[in-house]
């Protein structure tokens, strides 16, 4: 068994992280450290999938839900629109092995975000 993800022990309340929305396998926090105006990761529960490939091959129902949870809480949070991104990899800039996707929402500086 690998250590808990960091996103696993904010979950479990060891560490803490307001979790603002929660569906039945997945949960919402914002980014600790935003590059939007709106930056929020939805993030399945288990810690299993370590990035979007693994969770599209593995549990493609997993992946849609977290679609639509992103989804809504870009209409609750950020106005609507939104960027969805999954940092895949190390060299993509990948640091956290528990598959997350970035929502980035707001007023979006495309020179910066590319
Ligand atoms: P990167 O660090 O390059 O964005 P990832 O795509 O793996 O790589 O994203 C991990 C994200 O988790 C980062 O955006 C980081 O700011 C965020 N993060 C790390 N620790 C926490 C925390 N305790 N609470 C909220 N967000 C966190």
């Amino acid at each position: 068994m690998s250590e808990p993800s960091i996103f696993t022990r904010i979950l479990e309340g060891e560490i803490p992280g307001e979790i603002i929305a929660e569906t039945e396998n997945a949960f919402v926090i914002r980014d600790i450290a935003p590059k939007a105006p709106v930056h929020l990761l939805v993030i399945p529960k288990t810690g299993e999938y370590r990035n979007v490939v693994e969770l599209a091959a593995g549990d493609p129902s997993l992946l849609a839900e977290l679609v639509g949870l992103a989804n809504s809480v870009a209409a609750e949070h950020a106005g609507g629109d939104f960027r969805l991104v999954f940092n895949t990899g190390p060299k993509a800039g990948q640091t956290v092995f528990h598959v997350h996707a970035h929502v980035l929402g707001g007023d979006l500086d495309e020179a910066s975000l590319g």
